[in-house]
C-alpha cells in the first residue's frame, strides 16, 4: 500500500514556531529524544487525555480511576521482569561509535553515509549485539548504594496490578472490572529521531480490566473493537489505521494474545504501533502475589469461590497519539482567489487547543471593544485567542495553521445590530449570527 506523504520535517518546524513542541533543553543544545510541550501543545495533549479519561472513567461504571507514584518498590520491578530483562539488544560500530538498536536497524542511519543503514557502508564494523536495561536507575535517601536503588518507572500498569486489591475492595467492584492511569513513564531509549514518535520520557494511558479465567478472550476482542473506535473517533483517518497481530515470535511468554493499533505516520516511517491492546493472563498479579507474599485473589462471592483473575490491558502512547493526531491533520492548500495556498491543522475540534478565534475588522469604531467583551464572555468556556493585528486573511491563515476550527469577525455590522461571523476553518463557509447566540453555536459545533 502506498503510504502517505512524509510531513514530519514541516511538522517539526510548524511545532517550534506556532508554540506545540520546543526540544528540551534547547538553549543548551537539547536533550536527546526529550520534548517540551509549548501553551498549544500542552492544551491539545491535555485535549487527547481528556477525551481518552472520558471514554474510558467518567462514561463507565465498570472502570475506576488511579494516580500512581512514580517511584514504586524496587521489587515490582523484579516481579514484573524488568530489572533482569527489559532490555533492547544493540550493536555498537567500532568505526563511527555509534550505538543502534539491533532489531531496528532498519530505522537508523550510518552517521558517516546518512543513505545507507548501519552495517550496510563498506566502513562500519558492528559488534555482536548486547542487553541493555533500558530502565533509569536512581537512589532513594541519602545514600547512593545499590540497598537504596529505585527505578523511574518504565510503564504506569505496575501501579495498576500493585494496587488491584486496594481499588477493588474501596470502590466494591465486582470482576469484571478495570483501573485507568494516565501518567509519566522513562524508558533509555537508544534509536532517536523520529520527533515525538519514541521519547524518553513519555506519557501512557493504560487500563487493565480484570476478568475471571475463560472470558478473557471475549472481552479481549471488545477492547480491541473499542480501542480501534475510539481512535477513529478522534478523527485519525480509517485509511491510515490498521491492526497488526503479534505472531508467535513476537508475543511475551506469558501474553494469550496481542494486537497493536498502528497508524500510518507517513514517509518511511509509515505504519507504526500507537497502542497495545493484551491478554496478559493472570501473568503480573501471580508474579506480585510470589514477589509481595501477598494475596492477588478476588473473592467471588455469588459463586463462592476465589480466583486471580485474567487481565486484558489496553496501553496507548498520549505523545504517541498527539504526533498522529498532528501529522493525520497536517494539509496544505490553495485557496480560490488567492495566490498563496494556506497551511492547515484540520484537528477534530474536539482537540484543537484554540476553539474559537475573535477578530474586530478595523481597530476603530467600537470594534476591538465589542470583540473583547465577547472574548470575556466566551474564554471561560473556550479557550479563545483575540486577534487584531495584520488583514483579515493574515489571521485567517494564522488560526488555521494551529487547527482553531472557528473564526469570529466583528465588523461594521456588528456594532449596529449586534451580529458576527463565524467561518469554519475547513469549509471557510461563513454564518452571520447573533453575538448573543455564540456560546450555544459553539457549543454545539464542538461536541463529539
Ligand atoms: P515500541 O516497540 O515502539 O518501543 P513498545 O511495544 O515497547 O513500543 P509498549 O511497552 O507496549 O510499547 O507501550 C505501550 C504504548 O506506549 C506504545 O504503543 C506507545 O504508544 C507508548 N510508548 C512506548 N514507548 C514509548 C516511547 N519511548 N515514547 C513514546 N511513546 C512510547
Amino acid at each position: 500500500m502506498a503510504s502517505q506523504p512524509d510531513v514530519m520535517d514541516k511538522l517539526v518546524s510548524l511545532c517550534k514556531r506556532r508554540g506545540f513542541i520546543f526540544q528540551s533543553s534547547e538553549i543548551y543544545g537539547g536533550t536527546g529524544s526529550v520534548w517540551d510541550y509549548g501553551p498549544l501543545g500542552v492544551e491539545l495533549k491535555k485535549n487527547i487525555k481528556d477525551r481518552w479519561w472520558n471514554a474510558m472513567v467518567r462514561s463507565r461504571d465498570d472502570i475506576e480511576g488511579l494516580d500512581a507514584a512514580i517511584l514504586m518498590h524496587p521489587r515490582t520491578w523484579e516481579a514484573r521482569g524488568h530489572v533482569a530483562g527489559f532490555v533492547d539488544p544493540l550493536v555498537d560500530c567500532k568505526t563511527c561509535k555509534g550505538r543502534f538498536r539491533a532489531d531496528k536497524l532498519e530505522d537508523a542511519r550510518c552517521p558517516q553515509k546518512p543513505s545507507k543503514q548501519p552495517g550496510a557502508h563498506d566502513a562500519c564494523q558492528l559488534t555482536e549485539a548486547r542487553n541493555f536495561n533500558l530502565m533509569f536507575k536512581t537512589y532513594m535517601g541519602a545514600l547512593e548504594e545499590s540497598a537504596s536503588i529505585v527505578y523511574l518507572r518504565p510503564e504506569t500498569a505496575q501501579g495498576i496490578f500493585v494496587n488491584f486489591l486496594n481499588v477493588q475492595q474501596s470502590m466494591r467492584q465486582k470482576v469484571p472490572f478495570g483501573i485507568a492511569q494516565i501518567g509519566k513513564a522513562f524508558r533509555n531509549e537508544i534509536t532517536q529521531g523520529n520527533f515525538i514518535f519514541r521519547t524518553r520520557e513519555f506519557e501512557q494511558m493504560e487500563m487493565q480490566f480484570f476478568v475471571e479465567p475463560g472470558t478473557d478472550m471475549e472481552w479481549f476482542e471488545q477492547w480491541k473493537q473499542l480501542r480501534m473506535e475510539w481512535h477513529l473517533a478522534l478523527g485519525l483517518s480509517p485509511e491510515r489505521l490498521q491492526f497488526h497481530q503479534h505472531g508467535a515470535g513476537e508475543l511475551a511468554h506469558y501474553a494469550r494474545a496481542a494486537f497493536d493499533v498502528t497508524f500510518d505516520f507517513g514517509g518511511t516511517l509509515g505504519f507504526q504501533e500507537i497502542e497495545g491492546v493484551h491478554n496478559r493472563g493472570d501473568f503480573d498479579l501471580t508474579q506480585h502475589q510470589q514477589f509481595s507474599s501477598k494475596k492477588l485473589e478476588y473473592y467471588d462471592q455469588l459463586n463462592n469461590k476465589r480466583y486471580v483473575p485474567y487481565v486484558i490491558e489496553t496501553s496507548v502512547g498520549a505523545d504517541r497519539v498527539t504526533l498522529a493526531a498532528l501529522v493525520n491533520a497536517y494539509r496544505e492548500e490553495s485557496v480560490e482567489g488567492e495566490d498563496e495556498g494556506r497551511v492547515v491543522l484540520g484537528l477534530h475540534p474536539s482537540i484543537a487547543p484554540i476553539k474559537a478565534a475573535i477578530f474586530p475588522l478595523t481597530k476603530k469604531d467600537g470594534q476591538p471593544e465589542m470583540a473583547k467583551g465577547i472574548l470575556n464572555d466566551l474564554r471561560m468556556a473556550f479557550p479563545m485567542d483575540y486577534d487584531e493585528s495584520g488583514s483579515i486573511g493574515k489571521r485567517y491563515r494564522r488560526q488555521d495553521e494551529v487547527g482553531t476550527p472557528f473564526c469570529i469577525t466583528v465588523d461594521g455590522q456588528s456594532t449596529t445590530d449586534q451580529t458576527v461571523t463565524v467561518r469554519d476553518r475547513d469549509t471557510l463557509a461563513q454564518d452571520r449570527i447573533d453575538a448573543s447566540q455564540l456560546k450555544s453555536y459553539l457549543a454545539a459545533k464542538l461536541v463529539g
